[in-house]
Parts: structure tokens; sequence; C-alpha cells
């Protein structure tokens, strides 16, 4: 029997990191390496759910403003079309844009909304020009 069987009581004990493999110590919450947050008990990996409760209930989010913000262009667009027609097509550009990044919504009808009327804003536009193209023959 081996008297001086190595207790190591200064070396802390080390297990390899079940994501990257990297050795870390036994207990840690969180490998050095490579960020994994992990099950101190189990040793196991612990997937964090992506972005749980706060991010569905916050109502400011960019992307409902933004399908809102489609919206008000799209309808701003083809009223523009009415008065003042050559400001229809950028408001209807910026319309489309503002309907496409907010179709990550919750609110995504009103995007989908949005660039339709955005859409309609530059046909109506163009039929408009047609008609005083035509009228002016
Ligand atoms: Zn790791």
């Amino acid at each position: 029997m081996d008297a001086e069987q190595p207790a190591e009581p200064n070396v802390e004990e080390r297990r390899p990191c079940p994501e990257c493999g990297e050795h870390i110590v036994v207990g840690a919450i969180l490998c050095r390496f490579c960020g994994t947050t992990l099950n101190q008990e189990t040793g196991e990996a612990v997937r964090l759910p992506p972005e749980p409760v706060y991010a569905a209930s916050t109502p400011s989010d960019p992307t409902s403003r933004y399908a809102t913000a489609s919206l008000i262009l799209g309808a701003s667009s083809l009223a523009l079309v009415f008065c003042c027609w050559p400001l229809s097509v950028p408001v209807s550009v910026v319309g489309i844009v503002m309907g496409v990044l907010g179709m990550k919504a919750k609110q995504r009808s009103l995007a989908v909304v949005g660039v339709v009327l955005s859409a309609l804003g530059i046909v109506g536009m163009g039929a408009f020009l047609l008609l005083m193209f035509l009228a002016g023959m």
C-alpha cells in the first residue's frame, strides 16, 4: 500500500467540459473556455431558454413599431397619390422597408397590410401618371 497516496488537497478536481472538452473545475457553473453554463451537480451543460417571458411581454419592441410605421406610411402613400404624388414613391418605399422589418413582429398582419398599402401606393401612382399621360395625349 502506498502511504503517499495523493489526496491532492490543493489541486482542484477537474473534468472535461461537455461542450468544448477543456478541463474545468468540478462544480464550476460556467466553462471558462466556451462560456457554457453548467449544472453544478451533474456537470451537464445547461441550455438556457432563449429570451423567455420578458421578450414576449415587451410592448415597445422595434419590430412592432416597424409594422405600425409601415401601415401608416402605406396609408399615407396612397393618400399622397391624390394630393402630392411625387412624395408617394419615397413614402411607399420606406413603408415597404418598414413592413419587411416588421414581419418579425407579433403584429405581423400590420406589417403585411403596410407592405400591401405601400405597394398599392406605388401602383396607384403609376396608374395616376399613366392617366395623366393619356389625358395629355
Ligand atoms: Zn467548455
